[in-house]
């Protein structure tokens, strides 16, 4: 029996990964624009962290986590998404000293949900995450829907879809769920069974539910925007000009509650224009309580995710890997030609230059193909004739151009070949 990947889990193959790490490098780059450092965390935490943090009512915890009791029988968690691994980790480390410090934090790792496997979902997937602890302005929000917006585009997401809403605050949240739950109450025979049970506990997940039936009762349902108080009113104008100062174009959309429990205040989400409204590429919204609950300080926070899975399959081969092809490729013939091929690469690779060799005894000419289709630049040929003048036959494989060389010359000529040809490419 031939052992198999777990289901909804797979390989990154060499080829794709090249894709994988120009993304990261393109999203590095935009990061560091915008004043953004690197954390690297924990891929398990403890239980609590995600059961707190991302909030008990969820379908992440409710249904999706990968938990387990370890030996010491404490109950650990594959983290089911970074932000509430990173708001633990931004209180364990006190990041809010001094005192109104701002922290702008990105991060790139998997993350783990039991989903039930579909196209395009995996109980494996990666995300590029950021998280600003520190400022409530609406700037903020805006700058990081900037960030996000900026960095698809740059990966090469031509046309994207931004929606944002605002969920409101402790003050006026409470309001629209009561609205929310009194209207519900009165259509609760046409929710689905999971939101008969779940609509008076939190009835915002009804507005996320994907059934059909909780969908067209929701249609008619109240909406946030009659409910926001005077301060979420004013900020969530702020942002939407913020926004238009940058040139952004957004769409409101009032049913956009996000998943989670922690999210207050502006919430977005990014559309690519190729997938289905269901598939949305990232989101992300504001967190102000959400260090204060986790036991820190009361510090606002915003931040978004993307998933990279979904962002790779949409740019589909538009996005090209750095360039993996060697730089020389040493062909040879018969014994002694091996050994020095061998000896040529190790010395080659010790300078820096990547170096191609197939430590096999085969055709020269079968070699030589290999040699021009593999993409390098250099060809350094051993034959039984090279050998037994104790030289190397070093060829231009742009030009066609080569050249007779002394073995013990045989890294200034390749050196010099490649610099040459790297200085005609400009
Ligand atoms: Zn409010
Ligand atoms: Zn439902």
């Amino acid at each position: 029996m031939v052992i198999k990947a777990v289901k909804g889990v797979k390989d990154i193959l060499p080829g794709d990964t090249a894709k994988w790490r120009m993304l990261e490098k393109k999203a590095r780059s935009v990061f560091r624009r915008f004043g953004y450092r690197e954390i690297v965390l924990p891929i398990f935490e403890k239980s609590e962290v995600f059961i707190k943090g991302v909030g008990e009512t969820t379908d992440i915890v409710q249904k999706e986590m990968y938990t387990f009791a370890d030996q010491g029988n404490e109950s650990l968690t594959l983290r089911p998404e970074g932000t509430a691994s990173c708001v633990r980790a931004y209180i364990e480390h006190s990041m809010y000293h001094p005192q109104g410090a701002v922290t702008p934090l990105f991060y790139f790792g998997p993350m783990f949900r039991r989903e039930r496997p579909q196209k395009g979902r995996f109980r494996q997937f990666f995300q590029i995450g950021a998280e600003l602890f520190g400022i409530g302005e609406p700037t903020a929000d805006a700058e990081v829907i900037h960030l996000l917006t900026l960095l698809l585009k740059e990966a090469g997401i031509k046309e994207q879809k931004l929606f944002i809403n605002s969920l409101g605050c402790g003050d006026c949240r409470p309001e629209f769920k009561k609205g929310l739950v009194e209207y519900l109450s009165g259509k609760k025979e046409s929710l689905c069974d999971n939101c008969k049970e779940r609509y008076k506990a939190n009835p915002l997940r009804v507005i996320d539910c994907k059934s059909e039936s909780c969908a067209k009762v929701i249609a008619d349902a109240p909406t946030i925007d009659k409910y926001w108080c005077g301060d979420c009113r004013t900020h969530f104008t702020s942002v939407r000009e913020n926004l238009k100062t940058l040139g952004l174009e957004f769409e409101l959309n009032l049913k956009m509650v996000r998943g989670l429990d922690y999210y207050n205040r502006t919430v977005f989400e990014v559309i690519g224009e190729n997938l289905g409204a269901q598939n949305s590429i990232a989101g992300g919204g504001r967190y102000d309580s959400l260090v204060k609950d986790s036991g820190g300080p009361s510090v606002p926070a915003i931040g978004f995710a993307i998933g990279v899975e979904r962002l790779i399959s949409s740019i589909g081969d538009s996005l090209k890997g750095e360039d993996e092809s060697p730089d020389v490729y040493i062909v040879h013939q018969g014994k002694d030609a091996l050994a020095q091929a061998f000896k040529i690469a190790g010395g080659l690779r010790e300078l820096g230059i990547k170096t191609a060799c197939l430590y096999k005894q085969t055709s020269i000419k079968k070699q030589i193909a290999n040699a021009g289709k593999s993409g390098a630049g250099v060809c350094v040929i051993l034959g039984e004739n090279e050998i037994s003048r104790n030289i190397a036959t070093v060829k231009d494989l742009s030009t066609g151009e080569q050249e007779e060389c002394p073995l013990s010359k045989i890294n200034d000529a390749v050196k010099a070949l490649r610099i040459k040809r790297w200085s005609g490419k400009g």
